[in-house]
């Protein structure tokens, strides 16, 4: 997700970058390791195990998720009537159960409304209270499941665990001017599907989106079909490579599309209502901004790219297909940049609980930073030195990175001081380890989920460094640690 406008102004402060800047430098060249590395839709498209994750209770949001659910792929098949905003969904989920028991759960907010449900063909009993939906069905741990769920109501989105000022609920939501549009970090997909909403259960999906023309519904990976029956615009949208809930969108309006191409061959396309004049002048960045984040992390990791302009007033790296709100800011240069380099480091590579948000938005940030410095030709010490300072305020306020305060989600302790932890391990590792680290640690754990453990162990054998007194100073501690000094 994007930084808080506070962060931002800061951000903007001590970087120098302006409203309008210029275009960027080109990139250093980083070492290659093309060939070693996987590719977006290897294997076969039907075969679910790419999707299989082993997903835990997560220690900041517990009462969000089920661990006894691993869901595969989930087909969703929705029709939004937007004079009524009533939502009908028909829903398949493929799903192995990690227990056996006699039910399993699934969240599933509770203005929508089940029809019928069935397991494996056969009808099921639903208990649905609260958000939790709860299937009266026996099952054996390791085996498959089809769950296929009819539903419908009016959607409505949740309150957001956050002090931010951009947003403060997430899910569903419905504009003033009827648009739809969906954020949903760091949960909140509940509020459209029944879904398992947590980061560590990653899955594929397959979206069918029906509207009344000549609106359209848009959502992530590639567009398969688009086409009007009776009236109504017909979308079909599969997304290739496994993501988790909360890097799903949706938006549903009367959006007009451009196409375009990086030079590495990547589809990226550009959605923006037509009401958002000049919107597109803005958007297209994307394709240079990928282009300069390929010459950093590599090849970028999935079949397709693109962005979807909604009129929220924040920003979120969802999979494949990056959510804008419509205000200056947010369809800023950094912001765009900020939310690709999120397809590697969120996207690709997923923390499996919400503790480990530092480990998204620390490097992004600083990612984020170094295009700042490049493109407002300061240097990135000089850059990094401005923001020091800061780091103790925002680790007063918000307490750690690494053990924020549950009721707030993402401030900029996330962001800003991790982002200093990297730069600083980059000056004690050198620019060539480091950035050649950078660019391989997404594609160790590709199209999976990591945990902090796991990425730090990595980083000290990767370099040889002993590490855990630093990390734990820059991401545990309640004062920011002096350069060279752990
Ligand atoms: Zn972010």
């Amino acid at each position: 997700m994007r930084l808080t406008v506070a962060a931002v102004a800061l951000a903007l402060l001590v970087t120098g970058c302006t409203a309008d800047p210029e275009q960027p430098e080109p990139a250093p060249s980083t070492p290659a390791a093309e060939s070693a590395e996987p590719g977006p839709g290897d294997g076969d498209p039907t075969d679910l195990g790419a999707a299989e994750s082993e997903p835990v209770e997560d220690s900041v949001y517990p009462r969000v998720g089920d661990p006894s659910v691993d869901a595969l792929r989930y087909d969703l098949d929705l029709t939004w009537d937007r004079k009524r905003q009533r939502l009908r969904g028909l829903e398949t989920l493929e799903f192995r159960a990690t227990t056996t028991g006699d039910s399993f759960q699934l969240d599933f907010a509770a203005p929508l409304r089940v029809i019928d449900a069935t397991l494996d063909g056969e009808p099921v009993e639903t208990d649905h209270v609260g958000k939790d939906l709860v299937v009266a069905a026996p099952v054996e741990a390791d085996r498959e499941y089809t769950f296929v769920l009819r539903y419908a109501g009016r959607p409505q989105p949740v309150k957001a665990p956050t002090t931010r000022s951009d947003f403060s609920t997430t899910g569903w939501t419905v504009s003033d001017s009827g648009s739809v549009w969906t954020m949903q970090e760091p949960y909140g997909a509940y509020t459209w599907y029944a879904v398992n909403d947590q980061p560590s259960d990653k899955a594929l999906y397959d979206f069918t989106v029906r509207v009344a023309a000549p609106w359209v519904g848009i959502t992530n990976g590639v567009l398969e079909s688009r086409e009007v029956v009776d009236g109504q615009t017909v979308t079909e949208f599969h997304l290739a490579e496994p993501a988790a809930s909360y890097l799903v969108t949706i938006a549903i309006g009367d959006y007009a599309v451009r196409r375009d191409e990086t030079s590495s061959g990547i589809p990226v396309t550009y959605w923006a209502l037509r009401s958002q004049r000049g919107a597109f002048r803005d958007l297209t960045f994307g394709t240079e901004a990928l282009e300069w984040i390929e010459e950093k992390l590599g090849p970028y990791p999935f079949s397709s790219a693109g962005i979807v302009l909604t009129e929220s007033t924040s920003g979120m790296e969802t999979q494949t297909m990056v959510t804008l709100g419509d205000t200056d800011y947010i369809r800023s240069k950094p912001v765009i940049v900020h939310e690709l380099v999120h397809q590697w480091y969120g996207d690709l590579v997923t923390p499996t609980d919400w503790s480990e948000l530092w480990m998204n938005e620390g490097m992004t940030t600083y990612l984020q930073l170094v295009w700042e410095a490049e493109d407002g030709e300061q240097p990135i010490d000089t850059v990094m030195e401005n923001l020091r300072p800061v780091d103790q305020r925002l680790r007063d306020q918000a307490g750690p990175p690494a053990d924020y305060d549950p009721r707030a989600f993402g401030s900029g302790n996330v962001y800003y001081c991790p982002a200093l932890m990297w730069h600083d391990l980059r000056r004690e590792v050198g620019d060539d380890t480091f950035w050649r680290l950078v660019r391989e640690w997404p594609r160790t754990a590709a199209y999976g989920n990591a945990t902090r453990e796991e990425w730090t162990t990595w980083w000290e054998e990767q370099t040889g460094l002993e590490l855990e007194a630093f990390f734990t100073a820059w991401l545990d501690g309640d004062t920011t640690p002096k350069p060279g000094e752990v």
